[in-house]
Formats: structure tokens, sequence, C-alpha cells
């Protein structure tokens, strides 16, 4: 390998992934070595989940943290010291308690509250699908009011 491809592309699919391989090296007795090195991403997810709330109206789980200027929610993720990446806080909480979104696929918030992170108020949808339901929301709001 020439120098210059050690860079992996950042990938936080991948990294979540690791969340789960962390639980299957404990539950076979992983060495503390190995278990030190997992338990960064066990004290992320437990930060994570610190952050929301599972009381909203309408059975809503809300993000607490930082919200981006669409109202969705921000996860600063530490993927190694000094390595950070922002993402999605519906799409991080999706990934944990569902699994692996579908390749170019996006979350549409059943509930239209974005802000929320609970999975079973999200469906992977494709962005076509996303934007024809945000117009038949707008539409709906507008004859109401
Ligand atoms: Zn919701």
């Amino acid at each position: 390998m020439g120098r210059g491809t050690m860079t992996r592309p950042h990938n936080p699919e991948r990294e979540v992934a690791e969340i789960d391989r962390a639980s299957l090296y404990r539950s076979h007795g992983a060495t503390s070595r190995d278990t030190g090195r997992y338990r960064s991403v066990i004290d992320e997810v437990e930060r994570f989940w610190g952050k929301v709330d599972r009381h909203g109206a309408g059975g809503c789980w809300i993000w607490r943290g930082q919200l981006n200027e669409w109202g969705y929610g921000h996860f600063r993720r530490t993927l190694a010291p000094g390595a950070h990446a922002t993402v999605k806080a519906h799409r991080f909480a999706y990934r944990l308690l569902v699994g692996r979104i579908p390749d170019g696929l996006t979350l549409d918030h059943l509930c239209g509250n974005r802000a929320c992170v609970r999975p079973d108020h999200l469906e992977p949808v494709t962005n076509a699908e996303n934007l024809r339901r945000r117009h038949a929301r707008r539409r709906a709001e507008e004859t109401r009011s």
C-alpha cells in the first residue's frame, strides 16, 4: 500500500456498526484491552440517549441537543481522540435501534416533528417520496387555515 492510502473515507454507518460488535466482544469474554477499545463507543451511545426526552407530545422522543437551521437534531460523535463528525440525531437513533438505512434513502418523520428521534416515527423513503409527502402536508395545512 502506498503512502496516502491509509486515510479511510469517513463512513458513519460503519462506525455505528462497531457498536454491535462491542456487545458481541463483551459477551464472549473480550480481553480488557478489547473492552477498553470499544468502551468509548458504548459511552457515546449513553451520551446520545442522555440528550433524548422520551416524554414528548404525541409519543415523540425529543432531541434536547443541538438543532440545525431546519430543526433536525445534530449529534457530535467522537470517532477517535480529536476526530469528530456531526451526524443527524434521528438517523443515528434509527441506526442504533432498527438497523442500516438503505442506500440513498432519507428518513421521513411520520409525526412531522423534525426534532423527534423515535425510530417508529421514522420511515425510510426516497427523496422524491419525501418531497411529495412534504408538499401534501403543506397543502393540508393551507386547507385547514
Ligand atoms: Zn415523533
